[in-house]
């Protein structure tokens, strides 16, 4: 398959084109381009990818190009399930900027006590929306009122499958689905494929097409340790990291630019020759201490994660993370900044107290 499918490739409807193309979109991510193509073919799709792959709109467009091209009024075409509210408003923006310039209909329908939105998402799901994004307890509680009506319905997804059933949304998820008509379309996503994911799988899908995004991995000859430190000890073990460590150019990732100051400052303090690097900086200011930094006058950067990606600085042979960063995507970025090209790397995460939840699953 092509690295490089373009939108156009996929014969979207010309609505639809504009709404890629106003939100910024001009190739395909692999997901996408993996995905694309049998949800157009009308096949089931299993599909193991993360947030921050593209997903969303990898089945967004081929469903809504579907709706546009045999589009029927008042009913609802499309019922995407995700685990939280968070995710709900996340993908019906994400609906609102691609659908910009069609006609289709959508509306979120999540928890919380406004009368107002529950009267929105009663008329939708009575009279019909092109697509509804819910959560399943919202759902439940529009089902339980009797008017819901689901006859119309092409396209069931799961979005973030596994993070339904880890929060216990198995026996809801089956109950909406009995709501629905039997002859659809059933896309599902999931970060991880747990055995629990392949049966709801073999329940609800029907040979599925299935697709794997493999996860980022960080290239084996970086030496990787950590160190669970009470938050105080992060200074003095940075300080000894750079005593004991031979190392041409060393990078330091703070999360927070606050952080990348403040470290900064105190590693000038114990006199090290130190430059920092953040979204406060002007862009020839960060150029003059980046090539002083590449060129070895500077050879320790305080960085906050604007430097983790695309970079490429053959000499940073150390990468120490002076907090845990967001997610596995996140640290092998941060991380990947060493042992460039043919150099060994070594890497160091300092992890505090509170922050050994989000390394453990970095971890994993
Ligand atoms: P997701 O994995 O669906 O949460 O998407 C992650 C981010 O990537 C979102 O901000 C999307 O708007 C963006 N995105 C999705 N597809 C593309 C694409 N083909 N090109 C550029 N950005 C994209």
């Amino acid at each position: 398959m092509s690295d490089t499918l373009q939108f156009v490739n996929f014969g979207f409807h010309p609505l639809l084109m504009e709404g890629i193309e106003a939100s910024g979109y001009e190739t395909a991510t692999p997901v996408q381009q993996q995905v694309i193509p049998p949800i157009l073919a009308g096949k089931d799709v299993i599909a193991s990818a993360q947030t921050g792959t593209g997903k969303t709109a990898a089945f967004l467009l081929p469903v809504m190009n579907k709706l546009l091209e045999n589009h029927v009024d008042g009913q609802v075409g499309a019922l995407i399930i995700v685990p939280t509210r968070e995710l709900a408003i996340q993908i019906a923006q994400h609906i609102e900027g691609l659908s910009y310039f069609t006609h289709l209909s959508s509306i979120a329908i999540y928890g919380g006590n406004d009368a107002q939105n529950f009267v929105a998402e009663k008329k939708a799901l009575q009279l019909g929306a092109d697509i509804i994004v819910c959560t399943p307890g919202r759902m439940i509680a529009h089902l339980n009122m009797g008017y819901v009506n689901m006859k119309g319905l092409r396209f069931l997804i799961l979005d973030e499958a596994d993070r339904m059933l880890d929060m216990g949304f198995q026996d809801d998820i089956s109950r909406i689905i009995r709501a629905l008509p039997e002859k659809r379309q059933n896309l599902l996503f999931s970060a991880t494929m747990p055995d629990k994911i392949r049966q709801l799988a073999r329940k609800i899908l029907h040979d599925p097409a299935e697709v794997n995004i493999a996860i980022s991995k960080p290239p084996d000859k970086i030496v990787q340790q950590a160190f669970v430190v009470y938050e105080p000890q992060k200074l003095q073990l940075i300080k000894r990291i750079l005593k004991g460590t031979s190392y041409k150019n060393a990078l330091i990732f703070c999360s927070r630019k606050q952080t990348v100051k403040q470290l900064a400052r105190e590693l000038k303090q114990l006199r090290f020759n130190v430059a920092e690097i953040h979204s406060d900086l002007e862009q020839a200011e960060r150029e003059n201490v980046l090539a002083a930094f590449a060129g070895g006058r500077i050879p320790v950067m305080v960085a906050t994660d604007i430097l983790s990606r695309g970079i490429d600085i053959d000499t940073i042979d150390l990468v120490i993370n002076y907090d845990v960063p967001g997610d596995g995507e996140d640290y092998v970025h941060r991380i990947g900044r060493t042992a460039r090209a043919e150099a060994t790397g070594l890497a160091y995460t300092l992890v505090g107290e509170k922050e050994q939840n989000k390394f453990a699953a970095i971890e994993k």
